[in-house]
């Protein structure tokens, strides 16, 4: 049964990760009327830690969240929905969101902190090695490997090449899988010079212990023994909200100016859907910003409203 309900709020913040959470505890320090929808699905939910993040370097990624949400209900004016936002409407007022809940609050203003998600290939064992010894980021995951030997998956936003002269820097035993576009001068002397080494075969299956991977099976049949394994695999958008209400896009992300705004007036962006820096803390950083340009934003309304 469908529940219609309409209540009010100066913001709702779509999305739960680290850019919805620290925008909502800033706007809630603000005293601002906020609802945070949140599906529970934060793109490194699937890692058994979290790295390079200041204070909390090695921490498991739920503690974060437990912390954090801990932390949100301190402040009463911050309301928290464990729910899927369906669609959005855009009036001259403001925003209406359904919920799969069933209710569908309005805000003045909206805050896209929806995330990015990865398109992963089929791969037989990806899905169960995914964040624990199957990665994307050298930044996040490279000191674990280093100096073990990794294969090195492409097919995303950058070159498999481009990606293992990258992981080069933590470690050089490398080989490069499914490699078949053909190779630059430079390249090819880079490959000759580091010793790692490319097989045309893409990955077939990934053998491993409870995630932990043991090695790859190529298509053509060989078996390379590894650690890990490095993708650059395609991004998406973590929700098509942005995309359906309009917002211009950038490539795959969305375009915001300085102050996190979109294209579409009154609606901002934050976290790892406005840039290809996908960390946490830089996530956390980009919801701050938009917080502050969305309390700015409701300031001049406030003051609108008195003379
Ligand atoms: C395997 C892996 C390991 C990583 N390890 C690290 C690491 O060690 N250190 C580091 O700094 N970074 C790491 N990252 C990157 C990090 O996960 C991201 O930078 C960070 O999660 C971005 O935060 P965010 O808030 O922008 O998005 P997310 O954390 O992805 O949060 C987005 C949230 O929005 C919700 N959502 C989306 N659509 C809707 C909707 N329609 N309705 C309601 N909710 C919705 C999602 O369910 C999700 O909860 C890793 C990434 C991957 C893939």
């Amino acid at each position: 049964v469908r529940r219609e309900q309409t209540e009010e709020y100066d913001v709702i913040v779509i999305g739960g990760g680290a850019a919805g959470l620290s925008a909502a505890v800033v706007l809630g320090r603000a005293r601002r009327r906020v609802l945070l929808c949140d599906a529970g699905a934060q793109r490194n939910s699937c890692a058994e830690k979290m790295h390079g993040f200041l204070s909390r370097d090695g921490e498991s990624p739920g503690e974060l969240l437990k912390i954090c949400k801990e932390q949100l209900a301190q402040y009463p004016s911050v309301g928290f929905e464990a729910s899927v936002v369906q669609a959005v409407e855009k009036s001259s007022s403001g925003f209406r969101v359904e919920l799969t809940s069933g209710t569908a609050p309005v805000a003045d203003l909206l805050l896209l902190a929806t995330g990015m998600a990865d398109a992963l290939p089929e791969i037989d064992g990806l899905r169960e090695a995914w964040g624990r010894s199957a990665f994307v980021c050298p930044y996040c995951d490279g000191w674990e490997i280093q100096d073990r030997p990794i294969a090195v998956s492409g097919g995303g936003v950058r070159s498999a090449i481009d990606l293992a002269q990258e992981l080069y820097g933590w470690t050089r035993k490398i080989t490069v899988c499914g490699h078949t576009e053909s190779l630059s001068t430079a390249q090819t002397t880079w490959l000759h010079a580091s010793g790692v080494r490319v097989d045309a075969h893409p990955i077939r299956r990934i053998v491993h212990d409870n995630g932990h991977v043991r090695s790859v099976q190529l298509e053509g049949g060989d078996c390379i023994d590894c650690d890990a394994v490095f993708f650059s695999v395609p991004l998406k958008q973590g929700s098509d909200i942005a995309e359906r209400l309009g917002c211009k896009m950038n490539g795959a992300r969305i375009e915001a100016d300085d102050c996190n705004r979109t294209s579409v007036p009154g609606c901002f962006a934050a976290g790892d859907n406005v840039t290809h820096v996908h960390q946490v803390i830089v996530a956390a950083a980009s919801g701050v910003r938009a917080a502050i340009a969305i309390n700015d934003e409701l300031v001049c309304r406030d003051v609108r409203q008195l003379v």
